[in-house]
C-alpha cells in the first residue's frame, strides 16, 4: 500500500521559539531522533554534515512501507510541533480496545529485554515515543492514553512500548542531546557497539573500522567499504556523437544516428564528454538531478572541468581549511605523499632489475638515487624541500622508465623523456591521456567526498589544475598509469593507427588508440588489491575513494591512515 496518501493531521499553533528563524528548517525530523539512540556521529553525519545515502537497506525500507499485506493497513501521517520542536511521519494508527494506537514497521528483529522477552530498540523506542507526543498534542490527550507498538517484520513480532511517565523525560534527553551535538563544529567519535556498524548505510562514509584501527592497531578490521563500484563510467567518445535522456535512461547516439549505449541512470557514475562529442541540456539536466558527474576533456584527452550538483559538505571545507592553515598539517602530510610517490617508483624499477636478463645501469642507478630520496623524504623541514627530492626522484625514474620496455617494442613507442605539454612522442601521448582520466577519477572522489580540491597540501595552484586533486593522483600515477602502460607496450598492443603526429602541436592519440587506453585504464582500475594497512581487498577504483575518505579524516582529527599503502 503507498504510502504517499500521507495526511498532515496538525498544524500546531503554538508561538514559535525565539530566534529558531524559518520553523520547518527549526524542527528535528524524528527520524533525527532515532539516529541520535542508533548511533551520536549517525545523527551528527546525516542532520549536521547532511550526509544521506539510499543503500540497498534504506531502499529495503521503503520497499517494505510500499508493500505490506492487506492485513497490516498503513497510512502515513504528517505531525509537527513547535512545542516538542520536531516534525516526522509515522507510519500507522489504529483502533485497539477503545483507544489511539500508534504503529511503527522495521524490517529487521526485535531484541531481548532484560526479562528475556522480545522488546523494542532504544532508537525504535524514542522514534515511536516521539510519535506518540505528537499525537498527544495533536488530540489534546495525555500521552499515557495512546498506545505504541514496533512490528518487526524480521521475526514477526510486534512488541508493545510502554508510554508512562518516564517517557516525557526520556524523550527531552534525547532531544537536548541533538542540540548539543548540532551546536558542536566536530564529528563525534564511532559507536562504541560496532555491530551496529554492519548495518548502517553510512558505514562507507563514516569509515568506523579505519578509524578504529587508527586508535587500535591491533583491531581485526571488517571491510564496511565496498570493494567494487557497480555503476559504469560512460565515455562519448567521438565528435558527433550525443548523449541525450530518455526518461530516466541515458544514451549515446553515433553522428549517423545509430544508437552506441543505453543504459538507466542509477547505473551510471560519472559521464565523460571528449572533444566536440554532445550532451543535451535535459540530458545534463537528468545527470545533475541524480548526482552523475559530467566531465569534460579536450580530444587531446585535457582536462576541462566538470558539472556537478549542489556544493554541500560546508563543514568538511570548514575542517579542510583549518586543518590546512597548520603547517605541521600540511608537512606531515606531504612527507607521506612524496615518500609513498617515490617508493612506488622504486618498486616498479625493482620489479624489472629482480630479472637479471633485464637490468641496465640506468636502473641500478635509478634505484640507488631513488632510495637515497626515500630515506630523506621524513627529514624534509619544509615543503620547498620535499618538491626537491620528489623532482630528484622523479628526474632518476624517468630516466630509466625506456628501459623497462623490451627489447622488441617498436621504436615509435618508445618514450623520449618525460614531456607534457605537448607530448613530444607517442609513449608520451599515452601517458598523458591515462593521467587525464586519472585527474578525472580523483577530482570525482574529491567531490564525492565533498572537499574543496582548489585546496591541496603540497602542490601549489600554479595552472588551472586543482591542488589537491594533484596531491593525491601522486598515489596512483605508478599502479594505475605507468604500470599498465608498460606492461601494454611490452605486450605490443599499440600501433601507428593508435596515434598522430600532429607536429608542433604534439603527439595525440587517435579515436581507436582512446578506446583501447580507456580500455586498459578501466580494467586495471577493476583489478583488486589488499590494502596492507586495513587488511581488506579493494578494487584501485574504490582505492581512490577510500584514500581520499582518509585524506578527510586527518581533517577531522584522526590521522595516520592516509597514503599508507604501497604499491603491490
Ligand atoms: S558506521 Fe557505525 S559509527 Fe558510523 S555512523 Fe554508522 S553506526 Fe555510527
Amino acid at each position: 500500500m503507498a504510502s504517499d496518501d500521507s495526511k498532515t493531521l496538525a498544524q500546531n499553533a503554538s508561538p514559535a521559539t525565539p530566534g529558531t528563524g524559518d520553523t520547518a528548517h527549526a524542527l528535528t525530523r524524528v527520524m533525527a531522533l532515532h539516529a541520535v539512540a542508533y548511533c551520536e556521529r549517525l545523527f551528527y553525519l546525516e542532520e549536521v554534515e547532511e550526509i544521506r545515502i539510499a543503500d540497498e537497506r534504506v531502499l529495503a525500507g521503503r520497499i517494505l512501507h510500499e508493500t505490506l499485506p492487506d492485513d497490516q493497513p498503513l497510512t502515513s501521517y504528517v505531525l509537527e510541533s513547535e512545542r516538542l520542536g520536531i516534525r516526522g511521519k509515522f507510519d500507522a494508527l489504529k483502533r485497539q480496545d477503545g483507544r489511539f494506537v500508534v504503529v511503527e514497521h522495521k524490517r529487521g528483529r526485535s531484541c531481548k529485554g532484560a526479562d528475556g522477552n522480545h522488546d523494542a530498540w532504544d532508537s525504535d523506542r524514542v522514534q515511536v515515543v516521539a510519535y506518540v507526543l505528537l499525537l498527544a498534542e495533536h488530540l489534546n490527550l495525555a500521552p499515557e492514553e495512546i498506545g505504541a507498538q514496533v512490528r518487526y517484520h524480521a521475526n514477526h513480532r510486534t512488541v508493545d512500548v510502554a508510554i508512562d511517565e518516564a517517557t516525557q523525560v526520556e524523550f527531552d534527553r534525547w532531544m537536548s542531546r541533538t542540540h548539543e551535538l548540532r551546536r558542536g563544529h566536530q564529528r563525534p567519535p564511532p559507536t562504541t557497539a560496532a555491530n551496529r556498524c554492519l548495518s548502517c548505510s553510512l558505514a562507507p562514509v563514516c569509515l568506523p573500522e579505519e578509524e578504529r584501527l587508527a586508535r587500535d592497531p591491533s583491531w581485526d578490521t571488517v571491510r564496511l567499504f565496498p570493494a567494487n563500484t557497480d555503476r559504469l563510467i560512460l565515455h562519448v567518445l567521438e565528435n558527433g556523437d550525443r548523449l541525450s535522456r530518455g526518461g530516466e535512461r541515458l544514451t549515446v547516439w553515433s553522428k549517423a544516428g545509430t544508437k552506441i549505449a543505453d543504459h538507466p541512470v542509477e547505473q551510471i557514475a560519472q559521464v565523460v564528454i571528449h572533444g566536440a562529442a554532445q550532451v543535451t541540456t535535459q540530458a545534463l539536466a537528468l545527470c545533475m538531478a541524480r548526482d552523475v558527474q559530467v566531465h569534460y576533456l579536450s580530444r587531446g584527452g585535457r582536462y576541462l572541468g566538470a558539472t556537478t550538483a549542489g556544493a554541500g559538505g560546508v563543514q568538511r571545507r570548514i575542517r579542510q581549511y583549518e586543518a590546512l592553515s597548520q603547517p605541521a598539517l600540511r608537512l606531515g602530510l606531504a612527507r607521506r605523499l612524496v615518500a609513498t610517490k617515490v617508493r612506488d617508483q622504486v618498486r616498479h624499477l625493482l620489479r624489472v632489475a629482480r630479472q637479471e636478463h633485464r637490468r641496465s645501469p640506468a636502473i641500478d642507478a635509478a634505484i640507488v638515487t631513488i632510495r637515497s630520496c626515500i630515506a630523506r623524504c621524513d627529514r624534509a623541514n619544509e615543503s620547498g624541500e620535499l618538491m626537491g627530492i620528489e623532482g630528484e626522484a622523479g628526474a632518476a625514474y624517468w630516466s630509466a622508465f625506456p628501459d623497462l620496455l623490451l627489447p622488441e617494442v617498436d621504436v615509435m613507442w618508445r618514450p623520449k623523456g618525460r614531456s607534457r605539454r605537448p607530448p613530444r612522442d607517442a609513449c608520451n601521448a599515452l601517458l598523458s591521456f591515462l593521467y587525464s582520466l586519472l585527474y578525472r577519477d580523483v577530482v570525482a572522489s574529491i567531490l564525492a567526498v565533498g572537499l574543496e580540491p582548489s585546496l591541496g597540501f603540497h602542490h601549489r595552484a600554479r595552472s588551472q589544475a586543482y591542488p589537491l586533486a594533484e596531491d593525491v593522483m601522486e598515489l596512483f600515477r605508478v599502479p594505475l598509469v605507468d604500470l599498465p602502460v608498460i606492461a601494454s607496450l611490452n605486450r605490443r598492443q599499440w600501433t601507428s593507427e593508435h596515434v598522430q603526429d600532429l607536429g608542433p602541436g604534439g603527439w595525440l592519440l587517435t579515436e581507436p588508440g582512446r578506446r583501447q587506453a580507456i580500455s586498459i585504464y578501466e580494467e586495471r582500475k577493476a583489478e583488486t588489491w589488499k590494502h596492507p594497512v586495513t587488511g581488506y581487498s579493494l578494487s584501485y577504483a574504490r582505492l581512490i575513494e577510500l584514500e581520499v575518505r582518509l585524506l578527510e579524516k586527518e581533517y577531522t582529527g584522526q590521522p595516520g591512515l592516509f597514503a599508507k599503502r604501497n604499491l603491490r
